[in-house]
């Protein structure tokens, strides 16, 4: 046990990995400058664990702001999501992308040397699979990417390596997720995009919720069972866990490693409408639409290294993932407004 310093613990999977570390017997601090978060996710946070998270409201480009977290707290290590996501955005934006990301985790990372705490645990992605890999992806596959978001996500992989490579101290876990969905079972924190939302539960929750008309299926004429694409969903409360056993690995493991976190299955488009209808008793109109640039027909993941290594399986099903999505949802119609 220690305490953890989560960039980006307000967001979407920070905040139910804070939920988990502290119900752990973690000391947890945050640092995030609400980009893309509200401050009311670490109240909601303290409400389902009765505990306090110390919150710096800032910006992991900050150098003093981040030297004053490491003056103030005994950290232990670090676990590393705050970023910018967006795929389309990041292609409009390719500057903003490689200033958060990429010199972002460059801030961090000098300031985890200076203050000698060579723990980290990384958001990576599985969009580092590129296009040109047969599913299910294995973490020795090579990596590329199309649009500058993946390419943050390649090249911050490349800096830990290289990272351990001059410093053997370090130890790194390169965990990367595959489709994280649901949200924890008291409904108290989920997804809460801004705007229109790119990815596939949130545009079925906002259908279900009566915020959007229909949902635009992206695609029914690729080469899977029902010619929509297919993703490996995993429930954001397995995925938190997976971040504990990491952190875990990390005491007696050093390296820079990556790790596959998924369920190993796909669901195409038209299974998870399915499973979200049967589940949740309500109805979702679609429309087929083209295909969206840079899709891939499927994406999946070989999970038998995390299973091996971490001692880590994800355990909730499609059904648990739909039904956790909607109860976020239809109890917080507005996100934490
Ligand atoms: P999120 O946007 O909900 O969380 C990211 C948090 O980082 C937000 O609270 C945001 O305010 C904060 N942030 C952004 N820029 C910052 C900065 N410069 N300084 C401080 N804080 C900053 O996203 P998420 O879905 O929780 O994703 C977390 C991580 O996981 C990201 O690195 C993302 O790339 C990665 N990831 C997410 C998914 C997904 O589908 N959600 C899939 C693969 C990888
Ligand atoms: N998708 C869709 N309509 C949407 C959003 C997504 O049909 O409004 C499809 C998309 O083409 C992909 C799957 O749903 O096959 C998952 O998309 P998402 O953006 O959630 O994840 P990613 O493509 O990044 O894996």
């Amino acid at each position: 046990m220690g305490k953890i310093l989560i960039t980006g613990g307000a967001g979407y999977i920070g905040t139910h990995t804070c939920v988990e570390l502290l119900n752990s017997g973690y000391e947890v601090a945050v640092i995030d400058n609400l980009s893309n978060s509200d401050r009311k996710s670490l109240e909601r946070v303290k409400q389902i664990t009765s505990k306090e998270v110390s919150f710096y409201e800032g910006d992991i480009l900050d150098s003093d702001i981040l030297g004053r977290i490491f003056e103030e707290n005994k950290i232990d290590a670090v676990i590393h999501f705050a970023a910018l996501k967006a795929v389309g955005e990041s292609v409009e934006k390719p500057l903003d992308y490689y200033k958060v990301n990429i010199a972002g985790t460059l801030e961090l990372l000098n300031a985890m040397k200076k203050y000698n705490v060579k723990k980290m645990v990384f958001s990576s992605s599985a969009t580092v699979y590129g296009v040109n890999n047969p599913a299910p992806y294995k973490e020795d596959m090579p990596l590329s990417a199309t649009n500058p978001y993946g390419t943050t996500k390649v090249f911050i992989e490349r800096i830990l390596d290289d990272l351990y490579t001059s410093d053997n101290d370090w130890a790194i876990a390169k965990l990367r997720y595959f489709n994280p969905i649901g949200a924890h079972e008291s409904g108290l924190i989920g997804e809460n995009p801004n705007g229109i939302p790119n990815n596939l539960m949130p545009f079925i929750t906002q259908v279900a919720v009566g915020k959007r008309e229909y949902l635009g299926v992206f695609g029914d004429d690729y080469e899977t069972r029902d010619g929509t694409g297919v993703r490996d969903y995993i429930h954001v409360v397995d995925l938190s866990l997976g971040h504990i056993k990491a952190l875990e690995s990390l005491e007696n493991k050093k390296g820079s490693e990556a790790y596959n976190l998924g369920t190993g299955k796909g669901y195409s488009v038209f299974d998870i409408v399915k499973a979200f209808e049967k589940v949740n008793h309500v109805e979702i109109k679609y429309e087929i639409m083209p295909r969206r640039a840079g899709d891939i027909a499927e994406s999946y993941a070989d999970v038998k290294k995390a299973e091996r290594e971490l001692k880590w399986k994800a355990d909730k099903d499609i059904e648990d993932m739909c039904r956790d999505s909607w109860n976020w949802q239809k109890n917080n119609p507005n996100g934490y407004k």
